[in-house]
């Protein structure tokens, strides 16, 4: 029967990745990529392996869904180990859901390798401790994006359920989304925090309040993929840090990082 893996590659770092993931992927004869998997994870891929990038990212040129189910099933008809390697878990904002009703609708066999969800693992690489009971009950995973077939969040019950939120998908969007969550109830002193590239050589992070974390996104120039903490658990982030191009001009000019 033809085979798909859809396997979570973690939130970039390859050391990140699980050993099933590494595994899965130096046995695969297509590797099927999105944009947020970093060349070294592909790089376990065997001598001579098909690499079909086949990103997605908000707001830039992308490959659609349509193409990506089929150009998984040609190639499993053909008898390759087909492996469709996805940023974090394949099935958190991941469209692996989708993947897989497509290709067991065609009645071929789906494995799924789970991967470290990027929301959770950047808030952890920066000592958020998502969870912490003395402050909440939970943590809830949401999506600050509209459209593509997704409805606004109800930033109305999120406010009031209580539990810290991580929004992926929301740093375009952080001054509509600070603005719903306060209207909603959320006092406008509320922790926040944004961590930009967790876990890879660039990550930078943000440790604020909920009103002040448009203005901070936009003055430091905090660029995606990130993902945005509210809750009182980002207070216990760790200090601000920010990474600067050495000024000294030549090779070897290092990244040097500063406390803030
Ligand atoms: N399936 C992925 C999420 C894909 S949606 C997972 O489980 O992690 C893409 C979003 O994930 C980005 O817009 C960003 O919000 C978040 N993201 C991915 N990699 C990230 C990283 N290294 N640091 C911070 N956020 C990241």
């Amino acid at each position: 029967m033809p085979k798909v893996s859809l396997v979570g590659a973690g939130p970039g770092a390859a050391d990140l990745l699980t050993v099933r993931a590494a595994r899965t992927i130096a046995a695969a004869d297509v590797l099927l990529a999105d944009a947020l998997v970093a060349d070294e994870v592909l790089a376990l891929g065997r001598p001579g392996v098909r690499i079909v990038r086949v990103g997605k990212r908000g707001g830039m040129r992308s490959t659609p869904q349509d193409f990506i189910h089929r150009a998984m099933a040609r190639y499993a008809r053909r008898g390759l180990k087909v492996v469709r390697v996805k940023g974090g878990d394949p099935f958190v904002f991941g469209r692996g859901g989708e993947e897989q009703a497509y290709l067991e609708a065609l009645g071929m066999e789906v494995e799924v390798v789970p991967g470290l969800t990027a929301g959770l693992t950047a808030a952890a690489a920066v000592g958020i401790p998502v969870t912490h009971r003395a402050y909440t009950h939970g943590v809830t995973l949401v999506s600050g994006t509209a459209g593509d077939g997704c409805s606004e969040p109800d930033w109305a019950a999120l406010a009031k359920g209580g539990t810290t939120l991580v929004i992926y998908m929301g740093l375009s969007r952080v001054l509509n989304i600070s603005a719903r969550l306060i209207a909603a109830g959320l006092p406008p002193d509320t922790p926040a925090a944004a961590i930009a590239s967790g876990t890879l050589p660039g990550q930078r992070h943000l440790k604020t309040t909920l009103a002040e974390l448009p203005a901070r996104v936009q003055a430091e120039g905090l660029a995606s993929p990130a993902i945005i903490v509210v809750g009182a658990v980002a207070a216990l982030a760790l200090p601000e840090t920010r990474a600067l191009v050495d000024a000294q001009p030549g090779p070897g000019a290092a990244l040097r990082v500063l406390a803030a």
